[in-house]
C-alpha cells in the first residue's frame, strides 16, 4: 500500500449518501467521463496483501487462491469499457498490493487497460510496491509492461518501527527494492513513509527523511500515523497497550518535515506530498484534488465522472460472480448536489499548498467564492490558518494540520 490509501484520496467518497440506486445492470459507457472534459485517470484495486497490517483499513484480502479468477474478471470489467470516447494519460495501479500478482498478470492488466482505453502517448503508468515482494526480475517485468513510475512503500528506514507498523519487509529490504527500481529503468521513483508513531523523536523522523534522501527519490509521501476506526492498532490504542503521539510533538514533525525536504529541493505540493520537480508530481493523484474524471476498477474502486460519483463491490468474490454474469460490479452510484460539489471543492483545493483557485471557483459555480465564506474566511485569516489574496485562498502550516476543522467551518456557510 501507499499513503494515498491513509490520505483518503481514494476509495472512499467524504459523501457518500445512504441511497444506492439499482445500476448494476448500466451500460458501461454511462460510468465514462463525458468526452471533451480534461484527460482522465484509470484506477485499478489489487485487492491482496500479504498480510494484514494494524493500522490499515483499506479492502485488501491475505487468501491468494481468488488471484487468477480476480484478473481475469478484472480484464473483463477493463473490456467493458471499450470504445470510450475519452483520453487517459494516467494508469496507477494501487491496492492492496499491486506486487503480490505475477509480473505476467501485471503486464496483462495493464495491456488490456492500453488496449481498451484511450491513452496519451506520454502517459504516467504507476504501481505501488511493497519492498517485501518484489525481486529484480519482477522490477524489470512491471517496467517491461508500460509501467513507467513506481510507488514503493518504505514507510520507515528503521527495523523496530516496522515492526511496530507490522510491515512485512526490513529496512535492507527496502533499499534493495530502491536500487532493484533504479536498475530495472525506473526514472520516476516515489518512496512512502510513515511519522507519528508512538515514542517517535523528531532525531528519529529526520533520520528516516536522510536515509530516504540518500536514495534521491524523484517524489516522497510522507504520512502522518492515524488510527482508522476498525483497525487492531485502533483497538490497542483504546485498550491502553501504547498511547498516541501528542499533538504538539506531530504537528512539530509536520513542520520539520517541510522545511527539511524543502531545504533539500523537493517542492511540497499537497499536505503530505513533495516532489523533486514539477514534473514528477503525482499526475494521477492530483486529478483527485483537482476534481478531475476517473474511472475506478477492481472491488471497492471509487469513479468520479462530472457530477456523479460510483463505487464497486468490495468483496473480492461478489466482484468476480458480477463480472463472471456479465453485470457491472457496481455496488452504489450518486449524484453530487451543488453544495457537495462546492465542499468538495474546498477540502480537495485546500489539500494542495497552491490552494483554491478563486478565478477558477467562481466560474464554476457561477458564485463568488469570496461573498459565500466572507466571514469563515476573514475569522481563520485572523487565526493564522489560511491565507488570501486576489487568486487564491490556501492553508497556513498550522492551518494544514487542521484541515478537517477548517474544512467543517466552510461547511456551516449558507450557500
Ligand atoms: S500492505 Fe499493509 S498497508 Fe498496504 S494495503 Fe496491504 S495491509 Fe494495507
Amino acid at each position: 500500500m501507499t499513503g494515498d490509501q491513509l490520505s483518503g484520496v481514494r476509495g472512499r467518497s467524504s459523501v457518500i449518501s445512504n441511497q444506492l440506486p439499482d445500476i448494476r445492470d448500466q451500460k458501461p459507457e454511462t460510468r465514462n467521463p463525458e468526452p471533451g472534459t480534461s484527460p482522465a485517470g484509470i484506477y485499478i484495486h489489487i485487492p491482496f496483501c500479504v498480510k494484514k497490517c494494524p493500522y490499515c483499513d483499506f479492502y485488501s484480502i491475505t487468501d491468494p487462491s481468488l488471484k487468477k479468477a480476480f484478473v481475469k474478471a478484472l480484464t473483463a470489467e477493463i473490456s467493458m469499457y471499450g470504445n470510450s470516447p475519452h483520453i487517459f494519460d494516467t494508469i496507477y495501479v494501487g491496492g492492496g498490493t499491486p506486487s503480490v500478482l505475477k509480473a505476467d498478470y501485471i503486464g496483462r492488466i495493464i495491456g488490456a487497460a492500453s488496449t481498451s482505453f484511450s491513452m496519451a502517448p506520454d502517459s504516467e503508468i504507476t504501481i505501488e510496491v511493497n519492498p517485501g515482494t518484489v525481486s529484480p526480475g519482477s522490477l524489470k517485468s512491471f517496467r517491461r509492461s508500460g509501467v513507467n513510475r513506481i510507488n514503493i512503500g518504505v514507510q520507515s528506514f528503521q527495523d523496530n518501527i516496522l515492526k511496530f507498523l507490522g510491515r512485512i519487509h526490513s529496512a535492507k529490504e527496502a533499499g534493495s527494492a530502491i536500487k532493484w527500481a533504479r536498475s530495472a529503468g525506473f526514472d520516476n521513483l516515489g518512496i512512502d513513509l510513515i511519522y507519528g508513531i508512538p515514542g517517535q523523536t523528531k532525531k528519529s523522523w529526520l533520520c528516516d527523511l536522510e536515509t530516504a534522501l540518500r536514495f534521491e527519490p524523484d517524489h516522497l509521501s510522507c504520512y502522518m500515523l492515524t488510527y482508522e476506526s476498525g483497525t487492531r492498532m485502533h483497538k490497542d490504542l483504546k485498550k491502553g497497550i501504547f498511547s498516541s503521539m501528542s499533538e504538539s510533538v506531530t504537528a512539530s514533525l509536520f513542520g520539520s518535515t517541510g522545511d527539511f525536504l524543502e531545504k533539500n529541493g523537493y517542492i511540497h505540493y499537497e499536505i503530505s506530498n513533495f516532489a523533486l520537480s514539477e514534473d514528477k508530481k503525482s499526475r494521477h493523484n492530483t486529478k483527485y484534488w483537482a476534481f478531475a474524471p476517473y474511472i475506478g476498477l477492481g472491488p471497492s474502486a471509487h469513479s468520479f465522472y462530472g457530477t456523479k460519483r460510483s463505487w464497486n463491490r468490495r468483496g473480492v468474490k461478489d466482484y468476480i460472480n458480477d463480472i463472471e454474469s456479465g453485470i457491472m460490479p457496481v455496488e452504489g452510484e450518486e449524484e453530487l448536489s451543488r453544495k457537495q460539489q462546492i465542499i468538495e471543492s474546498v477540502f480537495l483545493g485546500l489539500r494542495q499548498i497552491k490552494g483554491i483557485d478563486i478565478k477558477l471557483f467562481d466560474s464554476k459555480f457561477d458564485t463568488g467564492f469570496i461573498d459565500i465564506f466572507k466571514d469563515t474566511i476573514t475569522a481563520l485569516n485572523k487565526k493564522g490558518l489560511i491565507v488570501l489574496d486576489e487568486n487564491r485562498c490556501a492553508l497556513t502550516k498550522k492551518g494544514m494540520l487542521l484541515l478537517d476543522t477548517i474544512c467543517s467551518e466552510f461547511i456551516l456557510n449558507e450557500f
